[in-house]
């Protein structure tokens, strides 16, 4: 045995080869996504899973049962606060509430099924939760509220002809609509910037996994919002000899001052944080009932129970 065996999952195979499979990029600017509603978009994913070189976009919802109320009740009573609580509640329910992704049970595209909803992208989530809420309630009805940001009057969905509901449906998702591989994306610097004496010419972005919802949510993580953001999406540089393969969060301040010394570097990295981001954009139009005013609320989905389970008018966190 070699001391790097730190595979928990082989139990029964054959143990990998050492060569490592070719991963590539697609150029950023071949990166298409496109916005449908929620309604249109069905039980399919904006991303989905890669499994031996196919995509699976569907999803199917485990019928509703009691028990699964339960399941997520228990889950959600942990100590746990805000984001931590959301996601590792997350992790152990959507195992139980997704029977299959592209026709293939969770169990069998990663024994400890966790780890898949872990390394899904954080959009994909999204979608399923409201994909869940939707089959629960039966359609898309929610009550929103929110103050106007124009004239302050509360405005408080009551299901009648005045104040109707909201509907989920209308969400808009993001979705690649075409994806021939896992969603890994180039963006060519012009100007570029030397670290250990490599000059980085092209780096390799990602949209955020849903693993990393605890650390974009936890205001204590140590990183400003933009350099937390981009060391979340960076994968790689792919041309480098030092960060071809880089572990963990290697995207640090140090890289982040020198990759904004360019300011076209630095939008051109900012554009393609803005454009990769699949998934359901979590808010829902306002339309002010005493002057007309439109704005976005946030749909209040972070307390899951209340969400998936309860009136169609939730609690407010
Ligand atoms: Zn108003």
């Amino acid at each position: 045995m070699t001391k790097d065996n730190n595979s928990t999952d082989s139990a029964g195979f054959a143990p990998e080869t050492p060569s490592a499979p070719q991963v590539t990029g697609i150029a950023i600017e071949d990166a298409v996504l496109t916005t449908v509603p929620f309604s249109e978009l069905g039980e399919t994913l904006p991303t989905g899973v890669f499994h031996e070189g196919q995509r699976l976009h569907s999803y199917t919802l485990a019928p509703f049962t009691g028990d699964l109320e339960v399941m997520l009740e228990e889950l959600f009573q942990s100590k746990k606060q805000g984001a931590d609580k959301v996601y590792s509640t997350l992790r152990q329910f959507l195992p139980t509430a997704i029977r299959d992704i592209g026709g293939i049970s969770l169990h069998k595209l990663d024994s400890d099924p966790r780890r898949l909803i872990d390394r899904m992208d954080l959009g994909d989530v999204f979608s399923m939760v409201l994909g869940l809420r939707c089959a629960y309630h039966g359609k898309g009805d929610i009550a929103i509220s929110g103050q106007c940001p124009n004239c302050n009057t509360r405005n408080a969905d009551q299901g009648d002809y005045n104040q109707p509901y909201h509907d989920l449906g209308t969400v808009d998702v993001k979705c690649y609509q075409h994806l021939p591989q896992e969603p890994l994306f180039d963006i060519v610097l012009e100007d570029g910037f030397t670290v250990t004496g490599e000059h980085i010419t092209k780096v390799r972005m990602r949209p955020l996994k849903f693993y990393q919802l605890k650390t974009m949510g936890d205001p204590n993580s140590g990183k400003f919002p933009n350099l937390n953001m981009i060391s979340a999406m960076m994968h790689s540089f792919p041309e480098s000899q030092s960060y071809q393969s880089p572990k963990g969060d290697f995207f640090d301040k140090k890289l982040y001052s020198r990759l904004i010394n360019s300011p076209r570097d630095k939008k051109a990295v900012f554009d393609a944080m803005e454009k990769l981001q699949p998934g359901p954009v979590m808010q829902i139009d306002m339309d002010c009932i005493n002057c007309s005013y439109q704005w976005k609320e946030g749909i209040p989905w972070g307390q899951l129970p209340s969400f998936l389970y309860g009136p169609i008018s939730p609690v407010r966190s």
